[in-house]
């Protein structure tokens, strides 16, 4: 909607880098809220299966244990997830997100759409992972 009047260059380009900033601030924020009401319901849930135990025979018993270890995998995913998500809020409070970790080249904007938690750029993502 707003016209540029002047015709001249953009005033600064802090600007629209602030605004994509905030954009992913906000998703982020939504993501980390999103994995904590998850928690809660896990640990509520985990907290019932232990009360059971004492009632529940030895196969429902194996099954409670493998329902707590699969509880137990996906807070260690969501645990790795919400570190990610922090280390991500802390890049754009220091102004340094969107800019590889490792290289300090710009990060592929596609790249954060699609995980706005990724801290390296794609050429040093694939060095990480094949090394
Ligand atoms: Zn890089």
């Amino acid at each position: 909607m707003a016209r540029d009047l002047t015709g001249s260059q953009p005033k600064s380009q802090s600007v629209a880098i602030g605004t994509r900033e905030k954009n992913m601030r906000d998703r982020l924020l939504e993501m980390q809220a999103e994995l904590e009401a998850d928690v809660e319901t896990a640990e509520g849930a985990t907290a019932i299966v232990e009360l059971d135990q004492s009632k529940v025979g030895r196969l429902s018993r194996m099954d409670a244990m493998q329902a707590q270890a699969m509880a137990r995998a996906s807070a260690e995913r969501r645990d790795v997830a919400l570190r990610r998500i922090a280390a991500a809020l802390k890049r754009i409070d220091d102004g340094e997100y969107g800019w590889c970790q490792k290289c300090d080249e710009p990060i592929n904007p596609k790249r954060l759409e699609f995980d706005p938690t990724v801290l390296l750029c794609i050429d040093c993502a694939n060095q990480t992972e094949n090394s």
